[in-house]
């Protein structure tokens, strides 16, 4: 019996327990996906449930905030990515080691280049990503790591520093309508919560400032459609929310902990 879960705080809103049971079922696996609240400070009920990965207990389990840095005291072992990322969303056990990995960041490249498809960037591969919290880590890891070059804007330019020493050749810049209105770049990827639900009727992108000639890669998935993403379709850019990174990134830790590959459609059809 296959053993899965989620924790994190809060987790109840989570696509996750529906993606899995639908790869199971594919897989023609017995198992379940349970969901695993712990409070933010509660390191003991963390630690007790990695245990459970440990002893076999559990086969896997997905990790979100605010626990992505919490587990990774915990580990035996943790993969280039998850150290380079300093964030740990996928645990399962190799041999007898606890082993940190990060399918966020192959999650969004995958996706990535499936929604570049064969375009031709004119101005080369270079990005903006706006925002410099946990997924833009994984973001700029992923971006950096298939040789794009990477600017971030952050609201707060000391956060956006932080993610340029780590990753060295960075640049950052405050996240303001200057900024914005003078970087010309082909990809701009949002990394921020600003318009995801229930703040719907909000964009990072100041609303009197049209785009750059770019692609609009909005990490956020819930909405749908967010007011980031119409608005670079209505100025005819091509643009679109981070349902196949969520998709992408699910599928590879599904076949981490089963071994079963399956087509990335069965994940995205559980939760369309
Ligand atoms: P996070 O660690 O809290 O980082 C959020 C970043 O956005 C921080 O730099 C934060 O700056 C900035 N920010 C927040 N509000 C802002 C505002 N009003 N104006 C400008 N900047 C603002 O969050 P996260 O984990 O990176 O998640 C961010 C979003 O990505 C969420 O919507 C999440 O659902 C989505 N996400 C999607 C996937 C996927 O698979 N598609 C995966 C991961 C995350 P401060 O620190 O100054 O607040």
């Amino acid at each position: 019996m296959i053993q899965l879960g989620l924790t994190g705080y809060p987790v109840r809103h989570s696509l996750s327990p529906k993606i899995h049971a639908a790869a199971l079922k594919a897989c023609g696996l017995d198992g379940d996906y349970s969901l695993f609240p712990i409070a933010p400070d509660d390191k003991q009920e963390l630690e007790e449930l990695l245990s459970r990965v440990r002893s076999g207990r559990l086969t896997g389990l997905n990790v979100t905030i605010p626990h992505k840095q919490n587990v990774i005291e915990f580990m035996d072992d943790l993969t280039p990515a998850a150290r380079a990322i300093g964030a740990v969303n996928i645990v399962y056990l190799r041999g007898n080691r606890l082993v940190g990995d990060n399918t966020d960041a192959p999650g969004f490249l995958s996706d990535l280049n499936k929604f570049i498809g064969h375009q031709k960037l004119g101005m080369g591969k270079s990005a903006l990503v706006l925002g410099a919290g946990g997924s833009a880590r994984a973001v700029v890891y992923a971006l950096m790591d298939d040789g794009w070059k990477v600017t971030i804007a952050a609201r707060r330019i000391e956060q956006a520093g932080e993610l340029v020493l780590q990753f060295g050749k960075v640049d950052a810049v405050e996240l303001n309508f200057q900024t914005l209105q003078s970087s010309i770049v082909p990809l701009i990827v949002n990394t921020t919560p600003v318009g995801m639900a229930p703040n719907m009727d909000q964009s990072p992108w100041p609303e009197n400032l049209p785009f750059p000639n770019a692609s609009v890669y909005d990490l956020i998935y819930h909405p749908s459609e967010t007011k980031l993403v119409r608005n670079a379709r209505a100025q005819g850019l091509k643009a679109t929310t981070g349902l196949g990174m969520l998709v992408e990134q699910a599928a590879l830790g599904f076949e981490l902990w089963t071994g079963c590959q399956l087509p990335v459609d069965i994940f995205r059809k559980a939760v369309e």
